[in-house]
């Protein structure tokens, strides 16, 4: 039976409904048991309030103070308490538990992931932006507070299944698996009339809006090679990304003498959310199995560069390292939300990120210290304002 007492960041989106569903399924077989400290989310409190009054938390927090009332009155008579605002999940998020799910979205997710990775519990990261911004920092922070960092991202749950901790000089070379998204065939030309319904109908997964363009750019990919980079301290020349439609395999560890092991399932988020709410055991659940013969065959190829840039100025944003990657994250960020506002056409996605990425000087993020967050989210905040003019200038010229 596995017991927890967890608080999950971004709840109401894809990750965090994946992960209440699991613990629900788990309990309703029997296999768990779960206490919910913390729940919040942002605009959909309707969802938030059925979280609220299914699991009874002990604070819910909105990051919309504008909602606030509104949660106030969906909750009326619980004795739920409720809190509006970022600094209010922040605090949240220091609040003492086993297990938090770091489930909110982009570079808007890394103060509470810091916050949380100074408690000391088991931080379960789905938020790869903030490992992309401050990986080096936040996993030393982890560390120094005696709580571990369990990955969630499918790969990184994958890589972290097999990968050799005890002896990480037996490991020659990390392979990411990526579906390709649902533009892996088309031409350039093509690519330009992408519309953001297109984009965001994903054909293996299921999931919210951002990560759904970032995986239609392949910036998801990019976003990944920096986070595996970080989490098992890989330079990027020994970080592969090869393309695999069926979404089977989630990635492989090369070892020195030739032998390459990979973790395999069904392209389903509740499966590494499950590892993460387990370990170190296992949890038992009403899981999709793999059934091979039926699948047939799983196939590979090499991603395209060329049809899809942001995988090499992800690849430069972690070469040139310091604020490189919050850089690459925050134009990237901007230009996909642009993308789904319809200010932005999909192939100007990558041309606004190499525009960032140029113009914005480098300042070098101090990798090890306290205010590594601080620092990263002021290199944030400068990258966001440059590739939001250039998105500008773009729009004015077309
Ligand atoms: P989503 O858009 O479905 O949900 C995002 C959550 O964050 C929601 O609860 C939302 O209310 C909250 N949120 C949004 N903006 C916020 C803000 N400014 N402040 C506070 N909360 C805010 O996103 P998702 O698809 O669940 O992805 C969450 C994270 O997990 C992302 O970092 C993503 O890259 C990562 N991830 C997702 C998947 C997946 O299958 N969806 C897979 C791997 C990794
Ligand atoms: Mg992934």
């Amino acid at each position: 039976m596995i017991r927890r007492r967890v608080s999950i960041l971004g709840s109401t989106g894809s990750v965090g409904c994946s992960t209440l569903a699991l613990m629900d399924a788990a309990e309703t077989a029997g296999t768990g048991a779960f206490e919910v400290e913390v729940l919040t989310g942002g605009a959909n409190i309707a969802r938030l309030a059925e979280q609220a009054r299914r699991w009874r938390p002990a604070l819910v927090v909105t990051a919309w103070p504008a909602q606030l009332e509104a949660l106030n009155a969906a909750l009326a008579g619980t004795g739920i308490a409720t809190a509006a605002g970022e600094a209010a999940i922040v605090e949240a998020a220091t609040r003492s538990v086993d297990w938090v799910m770091a489930a909110i979205v982009g570079a808007a997710g890394l103060r509470s992931a810091w916050a949380a990775a100074g408690t000391g519990a088991t931080l379960a990261l789905a938020n790869k932006e903030s490992l992309v911004c401050c990986g080096p920092a936040l996993i030393e922070r982890v560390q120094r507070s005696g709580g571990r960092l369990i990955p969630v991202d499918s790969e990184h749950s994958a890589i972290f299944q097999v990968f050799p901790a005890e002896a990480p000089e037996r490991v020659a070379r990390l392979v990411l698996t990526a579906s390709g998204g649902p533009f892996r065939t088309l031409s350039r030309a093509e690519m330009a009339t992408i519309t953001p319904e297109r984009a965001v109908a994903h054909p293996n997964w299921s999931m919210g809006a951002k990560i759904s363009v970032d995986s239609a750019t392949m910036a998801n990919k990019g976003l990944e090679t920096i986070e595996a980079a970080y989490l098992f301290d890989m330079p990027s020349e020994r970080i592969d990304v090869v393309v695999h439609p069926e979404s089977i395999i989630h990635s492989l560890v090369e070892f020195i003498d030739g032998s390459t092991l990979a973790q395999m399932g069904p392209p389903e988020m509740k499966t590494p959310i499950a590892f993460a709410l387990a370990w170190p055991d296992r949890l038992a659940w009403p899981a999709p199995r793999l059934d091979l013969a039926a699948l047939g065959r799983l196939t590979f190829e090499a991603p395209d560069e060329t049809r899809f840039p942001a995988l090499g100025l992800a690849r430069q944003a972690l070469q040139a390292g310091g604020g490189a990657p919050t850089i690459f994250n925050a134009a990237n960020e901007v230009a996909a939300m642009a993308f789904l506002d319809r200010r932005l056409a999909f192939l100007n996605i990558a041309a606004v990120i190499a525009d960032t990425m140029g113009r914005v000087t480098n300042s070098g993020v101090s990798s090890g210290s306290d205010d590594a967050c601080d620092a990263a989210l002021a290199v944030d905040a400068e990258a966001r304002r440059m590739a939001e003019s250039i998105i500008g200038r773009l729009a004015r010229a077309a």
